[in-house]
């Protein structure tokens, strides 16, 4: 079966003050074993969500998976009690974040959190067999010096090292998922490529599949084979990557497209869609993009646009009534129109 990680209906709502906030709004998508994913999309998506709901992480209270299935290679991960979660975390499915500094204890060697790092899952191994396999791993990631690095301590390396360091501690022990949250956004932009190249590079070499979850389109043009737009919670829009750049069909998704920086044109001001992400919750009736979108219609602010199969493409599919008029090229802005 190619299919390793399903998520079926998936609502992950947060209990505030404020009443209850569904973060994750009954989103659905598949992780095919080796693939890397990417989900896309502003802060306050619901993408960091999605990717603590996967990983049994969302802080609770308030958080807490309401509805849906997390199928890790058909095992539902939401009904796992937390003892079984511990085990799958780091053995089936790891996680890197954007700061590798608080995921990071500065009190402690690199090498010796490494080791135990691959104790947790391998309680029978030698330490010496732990740390020759750290120092495996640090080199893999192409960390120069491997040896002498195990003997320092995190503040002791730069930013761009550091990620390396917590790439090599997410894959000790294969896992079979590797969860890269806004793995470059702290990095300056030479890093970030090295580090994109170097999650390609993994995942080809050890057939690890990535979830990268990012804000920035750009990041995911040379690294991904599909992707996921989320918008308010909800899935936007979904495609191979090559289809969403060349026939984006949301609206939300071609501003983001325009806003990614072209390196052709040493263009200084970007286009940015105006306005915020409604807070989840807000909005209950029509799209959640209407408010910023520049096709809205009457119609979207009183209905719900489902996520409707794109017709010229496979896997492609777009929540948004342009659809039903063969879609976005097909139609005028209404802004541009008036
Ligand atoms: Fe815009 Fe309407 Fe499509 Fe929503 S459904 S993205 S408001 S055109
Ligand atoms: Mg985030």
């Amino acid at each position: 079966k190619r299919t390793l990680l399903e998520v079926k209906d998936l609502e992950t709502t947060f209990f505030t003050e404020d009443g209850a906030i569904p973060a994750v709004d009954h989103i659905s998508f598949h992780i095919n074993r080796g693939e890397i994913l990417a989900i896309v999309g502003e802060s306050g998506c619901g993408k960091s969500v999605t990717s603590l709901s996967i990983m049994g992480l969302v802080p609770s209270p308030p958080g807490k998976i309401t509805s849906g299935q997390i199928l890790l290679d058909g095992q539902d991960l939401t009904t796992l009690p937390e003892k079984q979660m511990r085990k799958v975390r780091g053995r089936d499915v790891a996680m890197i974040f954007q700061e590798p500094m608080t995921s990071l204890n500065p009190l402690y060697t690199i090498g010796y959190q490494l080791v135990e790092a691959i104790r947790i899952h391998k309680k029978d191994w030698k330490k010496k067999q732990a740390k020759l396999r750290a120092i495996e791993m640090m080199r893999h990631v192409g960390l120069p010096r491997a040896e002498e690095l195990m003997n320092n301590y995190p503040h002791q390396l730069s930013g761009g090292m550091r990620q390396r360091v917590m790439i090599a501690m997410a894959l000790l022990c294969n896992p079979k998922l590797l969860i890269a949250d806004e793995p470059t956004t702290a990095l300056d932009v030479t890093i970030q490529a090295q580090i994109l190249k170097l999650v390609k590079e993994l995942n080809e070499q050890l057939n690890t599949a990535v979830l990268l979850i990012t804000h920035d389109l750009g990041v995911v043009a040379e690294t991904c084979e599909r992707v996921i737009v989320m918008y308010a919670g909800q899935i936007v829009e979904e495609a191979p990557v090559l289809e969403i750049f060349k026939n984006p069909q949301h609206p939300y998704t071609l501003g983001l497209i325009q806003s990614v920086p072209d390196m052709r044109f040493k263009k200084t001001s970007l286009y940015s869609i105006p306005g915020n992400v409604p807070k989840p919750g807000s909005i209950n009736v029509g799209c959640r993009f209407a408010t910023r979108c520049e096709y809205a219609t009457d119609r979207c602010t009183s209905e719900n646009p489902p996520l409707y199969e794109v017709e010229s493409s496979q896997l492609h599919r777009s929540r948004c009534f342009l659809q039903e008029s063969g879609g976005i090229k097909n139609v005028q802005r209404v802004t541009e129109s008036q």
